[in-house]
């Protein structure tokens, strides 16, 4: 089973590891342990470099299949062979600027959660940008600007962000969490990964954060839509 680094630390960009298996159809490389986020619960997956034999091979893809976590490298690369050590690089930029945008969508949940009582049934994100999906029927165009305020409130509330990994049945205990349906994850996942912005929102969530909401910057409600008399979209941006 690959050894999933930026679960535990979402700041590493930078790892050795050693191949244990490669796919020539698609071209790629599956490793025993990886900082590549592969995708999921709305955060895209990385990009970056391994570094074979002093040679940078572009990762244009990574994403988990089971066990295993692979590596699409550019068509152009040749594949190295299994038990060879690589250097894995993230692309920081991008990665970064997914860390804020990740940590800020869960600050406008946690904001819209804790005064407003709507709840959040989905969401996605690209480097900067993003949109969330509330069962928000009282939302109107006036309160796009308080939404906003809040949640730069939290910003500057400088509030830490803590990641744990818990025993199923100790996660199930947590009121907070069973409220975000975390009774929908599958039955064989034994442990939960817990994402809290202390004193405002916790989630079970596999995605990488910032370390304290002060990193985020600044984000601007860019938008908003009815997507009919309850479901209603609300856009950000991070400067
Ligand atoms: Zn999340």
């Amino acid at each position: 089973m690959v050894k999933l680094l930026y679960q535990t630390d979402s700041y590493l960009n930078e790892f050795p590891a050693t191949v244990v298996a490669v796919d020539p159809e698609q071209n790629a490389v599956s490793l025993d342990r990886s900082a590549f986020y592969p995708g999921g619960g709305g955060q895209p997956n990385d990009t970056g470099v391994l570094v074979v034999a002093g040679k940078d091979l572009a990762v244009t893809k990574a994403r988990r299949d089971g066990e295993q976590l692979w590596h699409v490298l550019d068509s152009n690369a040749t594949l190295p062979e299994c038990g060879q050590h690589v250097i894995g690089r993230i692309d920081w930029q991008r990665r970064y600027a997914l860390m804020r945008t990740h940590t800020a969508l869960h600050i406008l949940c946690g904001v819209v959660w804790r005064d407003y009582g709507a709840q959040v049934t989905g969401g996605a994100m690209d480097p900067l940008e993003g949109r969330m999906d509330f069962e928000f029927a009282t939302l109107r165009a006036d309160l796009v600007g308080e939404i906003e305020a809040k949640c730069n409130a939290e910003i500057a509330a400088s509030r830490d962000v803590r990641v744990r990994i818990l025993p199923r049945t100790e996660a199930f205990q947590i009121p907070d969490l069973i409220r975000t349906k975390i009774n929908l994850l599958p039955d064989g996942i034994a442990e939960i990964r817990t994402v809290e912005i202390v004193g405002l929102d916790l989630q079970a969530d596999g995605g990488t954060h910032v370390a304290n909401t002060s990193d985020v910057g600044h984000i601007r409600v860019t938008d908003y839509k009815s997507k009919g008399a309850i479901n209603k979209r609300l856009y950000i941006a991070i400067e």
